[in-house]
């Protein structure tokens, strides 16, 4: 996707009742896997796409924000409980949208897996991406 090409993706939870659009290329993409993330959404691993905050724009209802960790807010449809965004201190300008509930999750290609470390054994990836088992960052702290 070139620099030049100002794509403007829509996308909601179940419900409808929140709707959001997101303007211009994801600074990134990612297949999360961390037990936090399977946690909040029912599901193996979450994909996630970064954009700039001033990129996303709800345009129908507001979601419902959870801190589940400090620093953390995950962001929901308060009616069917659809988890729509995610935001992190140790992502200051960034806001990341689940890509499951774009209108068009196909138009974002996902780089790389995350947090491998805490994949579920039964789950068999053959895409070819990198996995990365733990963020340098995360295993830092540890
Ligand atoms: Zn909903
Ligand atoms: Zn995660």
């Amino acid at each position: 996707m070139s620099a030049s090409t100002m794509k403007i993706l829509e996308g909601g939870c179940l419900c409808g009742a929140v709707r959001y659009r997101v303007e211009g290329a994801p600074r990134w993409s990612a297949h999360c896997h961390c037990k936090d993330c399977r946690r909040a959404s029912g599901a193996p691993f979450v994909t996630y796409a970064g954009f700039l905050p001033a990129r996303l724009q709800w345009t129908k209802g507001r979601p419902k924000d959870f801190n589940s960790s400090p620093g953390v807010t995950r962001s929901f449809c308060a009616t069917c409980g659809s988890p729509l965004a995610y935001e992190g201190d140790r992502w200051p300008d960034e806001i990341h949208i689940h890509v499951g509930t774009l209108d068009h999750p196909e138009a974002i290609q996902p780089q790389v897996h995350v947090y491998t470390v805490h994949q579920i054994p039964w789950l068999q990836l053959a895409d070819g991406l990198p996995k990365v088992p733990m963020p340098p960052s995360e295993a830092k702290k540890k």
